[in-house]
């Protein structure tokens, strides 16, 4: 089984489902309202679960009730949170506003998350056992650089999802083994609207890239060989919320078990194709048996 730690952010997302939006000063009825376990670390740190890897979190959640049911979310899905710390902020928050057209506005308050900001006694030894370490930057960048460097230090492969996206510390991709932008981060991140051209300018500070490319499926670079695309599966998608958490880890998982990069993006691809045709983010990530069956 592939060992897998997710150092990142946690966060419970308060979903209202409008017909339009409110305007500065307006006030709007909703039609419905959910609360749904969130946050890329914590959306990752399921996917790779579902998908057959053996995870750990590491992370911080509110002494509150959305921190007990953020905790309890995890483990239901089999991920240890023995280094998700419980401390006195309150929990991470996502507030979301769903439109009719599925157009959506979101406010962020990292709350708990904002205290990630280190690595706390015991995170490097978990991290050194691990065959991968998943990092993305919704936690502070200090924590996700200690990561990475830990993992780099133990020879565990580090993968990188670069958003929300923004600036990359030369440190941080220098300790990075893995990239996976979708395509507004990899052109964010190289000023590149091309993939493809965005892919190439990468290599020049990380080994591997993927550049999830939506329903169009991914591009994976490495230094010294031809691109290689990899199709979706065609799929009606009703919610991608997630998309790219599910599908980076599932990839974990098959690059954990040394499948070949082809396949590996295949599979990864089968599990997010799942994902989309179901509401909701963690909700929808696929469980191994049925990742298999959409591969085949
Ligand atoms: P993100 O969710 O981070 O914005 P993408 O939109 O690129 O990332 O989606 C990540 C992956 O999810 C894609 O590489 C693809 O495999 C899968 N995916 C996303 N949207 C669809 C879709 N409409 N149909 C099939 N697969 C999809």
């Amino acid at each position: 089984m592939t060992d897998i730690v997710v150092l990142g952010s946690t966060n419970m997302d308060l979903v209202a489902y409008v017909e339009k939006a409110p305007q500065r000063g307006e006030t709007v009825t909703g039609r419905e309202f959910r609360t749904v376990p969130g946050g890329k670390g914590a959306n990752q740190a399921i996917a790779a679960a579902h998908a057959g890897g053996t995870v750990s979190m590491i992370g911080a959640i509110g002494n509150d009730s959305f921190g007990a049911r953020l905790r309890s979310a995890l483990e239901h899905s089999g991920v240890n949170t023995d280094h998700l710390r419980t401390v006195e902020f309150p929990s991470g928050t996502a507030h979301i506003v769903v439109d009719d057209e599925g157009g959506n506005a979101i406010v962020v308050v990292p709350g708990a998350n904002g205290t990630v900001d280190h690595l706390a006694p015991g995170d490097e030894g978990l991290i050194a056992s691990a065959d991968a370490l998943l990092l993305q930057l919704e936690v502070p960048l200090p924590a996700v650089v200690a990561g990475a460097r830990a993992a780099r230090g133990h020879g565990v492969r580090t993968i990188l999802t670069p958003a929300p996206a923004r600036p990359l510390p030369p440190e941080l991709l220098a300790a990075t083994d893995l990239l996976v932008p979708n395509e507004h981060e990899a052109a964010a991140l190289t000023g590149r609207t091309d993939p493809r051209e965005a892919a190439i300018a990468l290599l020049d500070a990380v080994p591997e890239v993927v550049i999830t490319l939506g329903a169009a499926g991914s591009l994976y670079a490495t230094r010294g060989a031809e691109l290689l695309t990899v199709p979706a599966p065609h799929v009606t998608a009703v919610d991608s919320t997630g998309a790219g958490d599910t599908f980076v880890g599932a990839l974990a998982v098959a690059l954990g078990e040394n499948r070949p990069v082809r396949e590996a993006l295949t599979w990864a691809a089968a599990a997010a194709a799942l994902s989309v045709q179901r509401p909701g983010a963690s909700a929808s990530m696929p469980y191994r048996s049925e990742i298999d069956k959409q591969y085949a």
